[in-house]
């Protein structure tokens, strides 16, 4: 990676931006649109192949800009091959998780199917942060303590990265789906975040559907808040994980700054504002927030409000000291919910038997002892 502190990340600039650097430049306005278009719809990851861009634009750009703020050091893919892991460093060394999850529309494994896969929908999860100063104990990223705000242009280029690789497959829609559930706390820095969101849904740019774009936080009432104004259709996830206070400062320490009363309400003046159904994780965890009382209590907790569960049986991580709920519990705790008329879905995590849960490949590559699973294959990226 040849980033020099001058250069200036392209994928960092909205549209706006761009066009007050190509004006500054003295280049006419229409090359915006026909950079972006390289950019974001042919998915180039080189000025050398912009080419109905003057050389000497292409020269300028190469030399100012950069697109070049994530390097792929490793990567990792699931045994049936349909999640892939990517681990980016950036150029101040640190590095940052990306998941592709695909999904068959079919039954059969991809060996089976056309070229490409019969694969109905292709979503990348991506990362905001440097691990995460929520500090969540289940969590691998919580755990691992937190460096730094990822920029736009690092955001932006994760799923670039996946974008073009399933382009490279045959799809002319590479992407189906955006969730921002990777390391770290989106919300904590909101503005980054929407501005996201702006280049995943602009025309100009991703142009991607928000309703095809979910943005899940820990319960920071301000960035729940910060949405609502925006007045968008992308959809909310909460990581609640324990329904009542004393647990949840435990389990999801940002309660302890949003407790529950306020986290609720701001989600039912988000349902309120949009009529969108608001989406809450649940991890199951062993004797800890898994008994059938406690699912009553969920129920309590989300009465009348439009809302879906989504049960996780909790991966275990190697710093934490939870294990995940038995099957069996898990399905009471989820007949507990139906039975209080709350949908429910069972997630098994996609990739996390490649520990796709957040920030393990990370910690696998970057030193700690390996999560092993004899299906998997770590191989280093050049
Ligand atoms: N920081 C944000 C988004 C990223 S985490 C948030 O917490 O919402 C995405 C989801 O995975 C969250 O619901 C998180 O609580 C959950 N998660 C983290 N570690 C997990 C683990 N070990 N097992 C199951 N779910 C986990
Ligand atoms: Fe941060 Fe989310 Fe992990 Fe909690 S679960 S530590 S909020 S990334």
């Amino acid at each position: 990676m040849n980033v020099t502190e001058k250069q200036i990340d392209l994928l960092s600039l909205d549209t706006h931006e761009l066009t007050g650097l190509i004006q500054s430049w003295n280049e006419p306005v229409y090359r915006v649109s026909q950079i972006q278009k390289w950019l974001y719809h042919e998915l180039v990851d080189s000025f050398d192949a912009m080419s109905n861009l003057p050389r000497a634009l292409r020269a300028r750009l190469r030399q100012e800009t950069t697109l070049e703020s994530l390097k792929l050091i490793a990567a990792q893919d699931s045994a049936d091959g349909l999640t892939r892991k990517a681990l980016f460093q950036m150029a101040d060394g640190q590095t940052v998780e990306t998941v592709l999850m695909r999904y068959l529309d079919a039954p059969g494994s991809p060996e089976d199917s056309t070229d490409p896969p019969n694969i109905a929908r292709r979503t990348v999860c991506i990362s905001t942060q440097v691990g995460c100063p929520v500090g969540c104990p289940f969590c691998e990223t919580g755990q691992a303590g937190y460096i730094r705000n990822l920029t736009l242009g690092q955001v932006v280029a994760q799923v670039l990265y996946f974008a073009r690789e399933q382009k490279r497959q045959g799809y002319a829609t590479p992407l189906t789906n955006i969730v921002i559930m990777g390391m770290g706390e989106p919300f904590m820095k909101f503005n980054v975040t929407w501005r996201a969101i702006e280049a995943f849904t602009d025309p100009a740019r991703l142009g991607m559907g928000a309703r095809r774009i979910t943005v899940s936080t820990s319960g920071y009432v301000d960035g729940i808040r910060a949405l609502i104004e925006k007045h968008s259709q992308v959809n909310l996830a909460i990581s609640l994980h324990a329904p009542d206070d004393a647990l949840r400062d435990e389990l999801v320490p940002v309660n302890r700054k949003y407790p529950l009363r306020e986290l609720m309400q701001a989600c039912r003046d988000y349902v309120r504002a949009t009529h969108r159904r608001v989406t809450f994780e649940y991890a199951l965890m062993d004797g800890i927030n898994d008994s059938p009382a406690q699912a009553q209590a969920v129920a309590q907790l989300l009465a009348g409000l439009l809302c879906h569960v989504n049960l996780i049986p909790l991966n275990p991580t190697s710093a934490s000291p939870y294990q995940r709920s038995p099957y069996k519990r898990v399905l009471e705790f989820q007949r507990v919910l139906n039975q209080a008329n709350i949908p429910t879905t069972l997630r098994v995590e996609k990739g996390i038997e490649i520990a796709a849960g957040c920030g393990q490949l990370r910690q696998q590559v970057t030193g700690r002892k390996l999560q092993t699973d004899k299906n998997v294959e770590l191989q280093p990226v050049t």
